[in-house]
């Protein structure tokens, strides 16, 4: 057996097995062995309940003292309560809808059980512990058990099974050169992967994981830093000159060009130029006027006789962006189109027939377009708005609807620029680093939660002027153990207390796209004063008449977050506000509401977020997908990540024949995995 066999090979697998694996990607015994566990489950033992402050996962003997009765929460949760004995304390176990687990427990018997020690109103419990089955084999060391991400047909124990058979057969070779390794002190390939699946100490699993972290950012980086020459070689795009009419454009703009737009829509042109496709990534802060330069880049495509494609992530930003360019393109003979989900049946056919046809130079649209019979006569241009909104897989089918067309993707999610440079290396970023003339800065404040009814009141006095104002709540379902907002218990709470004559609508994510568009469409419109929402409300909406977010449990979310939600204010001519309500536990988070307090530009912001780096994810590349960086956190392995782009560099740079060899192999991966680094 060696890591390229099929996993047939292994003992055991048979057709069924294999086909479940399949799903998750694995093939053969490499991807089994680089099939990573996406957390760990540590299990300390104990004969006692450890101290308040050890909260975690624990094994513990104990004895049945009282079965208590179900009680029936507020929520309707069924809860379920048992007293324990260790041998010196009480406590309880607790249990949320699952009545029946009681009756395995029996007064005055012992068992094993395990589960989470947490708080639960003052009271330190075990919530929904497990009987363990195995009771002569009581475990006494502490364990760490590896957690994989499953998909149907497969089970954590037989990916562990599995794992363990496999590694007792083969060694895997080392493949980084040994001047890297001693560099870095790097554990071996063979140990890091042995380890990562089986770790018998964190500190192995911490020396594990970097050796794996440095890995794939090395890898990451050579891609990157091959990829621009790559993409420089393929000469088979289309090479728009730059239109006379360009400047006739730019003339009847109401407003002049900032001089980063200016700067973005030269860079574009440029590349437009060339004869290798554009590739190139827009990031500007909400507000700096993506749009029209996305419009600009199209109308050049457009006037040298091509079409151009506009997608954006919802109905109401699509329909917002058909509206300006309309407004702004009209008079020079351009036809633009909006096809959405809610177009209708007819309306669609006559669309698709004249894009086809090539009536339509410029179609703008949600996900509608991505579908099959979609086509285009001479597709030149695609341009994606929020770009990490979609999925890779959806913007490149997007593309592939012209032949090396040019694409260029817009995000308002500030990266810092640090990291843009390792992310993307040399691949083409443009910043719109400035804001439109006139905008007023929003001012913010952040309070205790006991300052809230300063805060309703204040949004109050704002309706009272004939404005609007959004609520931002982190999650949309009640939690048991958790003190959080909920979007529906904060309407009950906000309507009772202080909105009972204002028209107040509350928008979350599970609600159908049509719902969430009308409900929208009622707020641009006026006719609803308050929106309380989770973090769904969109990014690019521009109501400006709301001059007034208030953010609840502020402390949940990230910075870049948390500006970007501000964004949604302050785009009006008056006078904007945010609050942040937030629980200020320590000097990390007053920080990172200083900083929101004191800035309003989200480089800033996002740079400073990644130097203190508090809770939670800044921004969700790794859910998105947006790279292929499984186990890395490009914000948190940041350090690693800069030596791994230099020596990635230096490989590059060498003439050394086994650094050659290495730099080939990439070469021949590249073509495979362009799609995971290229923006479209
Ligand atoms: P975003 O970058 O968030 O997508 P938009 O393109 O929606 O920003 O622009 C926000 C607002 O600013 C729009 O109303 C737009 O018309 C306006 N705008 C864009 N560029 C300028 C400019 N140079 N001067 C004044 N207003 C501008
Ligand atoms: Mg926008």
């Amino acid at each position: 057996m060696n890591v390229y066999s099929s996993i047939s090979s292994i003992k055991g697998v048979g057709p069924k097995t294999a086909e479940a694996l399949e799903k998750c990607c694995i093939f053969n015994i490499l991807d089994l062995l680089l099939y990573f566990p996406r957390d760990y489950e540590m299990i300390s033992a104990s004969d006692a309940l450890p101290s308040r402050n050890n909260f975690g996962k624990v094994i513990i003997n104990c004895k049945v003292v009282k079965i208590e009765k179900d009680i029936k929460t507020k929520t309707g949760k069924v809860l379920s309560t048992i007293i324990f004995d260790d041998g010196n304390n009480e406590f309880k176990g607790k249990w949320f809808n699952q009545p029946y687990i009681k009756n395995y427990f029996k007064i005055n018997k012992e068992y094993t059980i395990m589960g989470k020690l947490q708080d639960f109103r003052g009271e330190v419990c075990l919530t929904n512990p497990a009987l363990v089955k195995n009771n002569e084999k009581v475990i006494t060391e502490e364990k760490i058990i590896p957690k994989y991400p499953l998909k149907s047909g497969v089970t954590n124990n037989l990916i562990i099974k599995l794992i363990n058979q496999v590694l007792q057969e083969v060694t895997i070779d080392e493949n980084l050169p040994d001047l890297i390794i001693d560099r870095y002190k790097l554990a071996s390939l063979d140990k890091a992967i042995r380890v990562i699946h089986k770790p018998e100490s964190t500190e192995d699993l911490h020396e594990a994981t970097k050796r794996l972290k440095f890995q794939e950012l090395f890898t990451y980086s050579l891609k990157i830093l091959m990829l621009k020459d790559y993409f420089n070689k393929n000469k088979n795009g289309i090479a728009f000159k730059a239109a006379e009419e360009l400047k006739l454009l730019k003339e009847r703009l109401p407003y002049n060009l900032t001089n980063a737009q200016s700067r973005v829509i030269r860079e574009i042109l440029i590349d437009e130029k060339k004869e290798c496709p554009m590739n190139r990534l827009v990031q500007g802060d909400v507000g700096s006027g993506k749009t029209i330069v996305a419009l600009i880049a199209i109308f050049n495509v457009i006037k040298n006789g091509y079409q151009g494609v506009l997608m954006a992530p919802t109905e109401i930003l699509a329909t917002q962006h058909y509206i300006e360019a309309e407004k702004l393109l009209m008079g020079f003979g351009i036809n633009i189109k909006l096809l959405c989900g809610s177009t209708t049946q007819k309306n669609k056919e006559k669309i698709k027939k004249a894009l086809k046809d090539g009536e339509i130079n410029l179609i703008i649209g949600t996900h509608a377009l991505i579908e099959e019979d979609v086509e285009f006569e001479n597709l030149g241009i695609v341009v994606t708005d929020e770009q990490h909104r979609f999925g890779v897989m959806q913007r490149s089918k997007l593309t592939n609807k012209g032949k090396n067309v040019d694409t260029l993707v817009m995000t308002a999610t500030p990266i810092p620029r640090t990291l843009s440079l390792y992310l993307y290396g040399d691949l083409d970023v443009s910043i719109i680093d400035e804001l439109p003339p006139g905008r007023q800065k929003i001012e913010t404040y952040y309070i205790n939660k006991s300052g809230k009814d300063r805060a309703y009141n204040f949004a109050l006095e704002e309706l009272k002027k004939g404005r609007q104002v959004y609520v931002v709540c982190p999650l949309v379902e009640e939690s048991e153990e958790l003190n959080l907002s909920s979007v529906e218990k904060l309407y009950e709470e906000l309507k009772h207390k202080y909105f009972e004559d204002v028209s107040v609508e509350i928008l979350h994510g599970k609600m159908t796209p049509k719902n969430k568009d009308e409900i929208m469409n009622r707020f641009k419109r006026g006719e609803t004063k308050v929106i309380i929402s989770t973090t769904v409300i969109e990014v690019g909406i521009n109501v400006p008449n709301a001059t007034l977010m208030i953010i609840e449990n502020s402390e949940r979310f990230g910075l870049a977050q948390l500006h970007q939600l501000r964004g949604r204010v302050g785009r009006g001519k008056h006078k904007s506000y945010c609050i942040l309500i937030a629980e200020i536990k320590n000097d990390i988070i007053r920080r990172r509401m200083e900083i929101m307090k004191s800035s309003n530009d989200g480089f800033f912001i996002a740079e400073q977020d990644l130097k203190i780096r508090g809770a939670g994810e800044i921004f969700g590349f790794r859910q998105s997908g947006e790279t292929s960086l499984i186990l890395s956190d490009v914000v948190q392995d940041i350090e690693l990540f800069k030596a791994a782009n230099m020596e990635a560099k230096r490989l590059i740079e060498s003439n050394d024949e086994k650094d050659i060899k290495i730099k080939n192999e990439i070469l021949k991966k590249i073509e495979q995995s362009t799609r995971f680094i290229c923006f479209n």
